[in-house]
């Protein structure tokens, strides 16, 4: 399993995931990296019905996990009755395909 490296920035604070060249809030360039531990809880989840081009599902549901160390990311769950708070690990798998490369992105499982 790849190593999950969260982007937090020096001048606002704010942590993203993934990594993005300029701080969505401040446009500041200046990161620290933070390795979210592998383990999580579920804060919220939603049931996207409408999915954009390239992501071959019929229904996905997203999940914001919140990690033992306190960063949240959004990722796709794999479970088949997400509860809220239930324990999760994370995992990275391809979540789609574009023009006929998998993009990678983030997972997680019931623990
Ligand atoms: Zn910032």
């Amino acid at each position: 399993m790849n190593t999950i490296t969260a982007y937090k920035c020096k001048q606002c604070g704010l942590v993203m995931y993934p990594h993005h060249f300029r701080c969505l809030k401040c446009h500041a360039r200046e990161f620290e990296e933070i390795t979210p531990s592998e383990k999580g809880k579920l804060l919220t989840y939603t049931i996207v019905e409408q999915l954009p081009w390239g992501i071959d599902e019929r229904g996905r549901v997203l999940g914001v996990v919140e990690f033992d160390n306190g960063v949240k990311a959004l990722g796709v769950l794999h479970v088949e009755n997400p509860k809220m708070g239930m324990k999760l690990k994370a995992g990275w798998d391809c979540v789609r395909v574009i023009g006929g490369e998998e993009v990678y992105g983030l997972t997680f499982q019931a623990a």
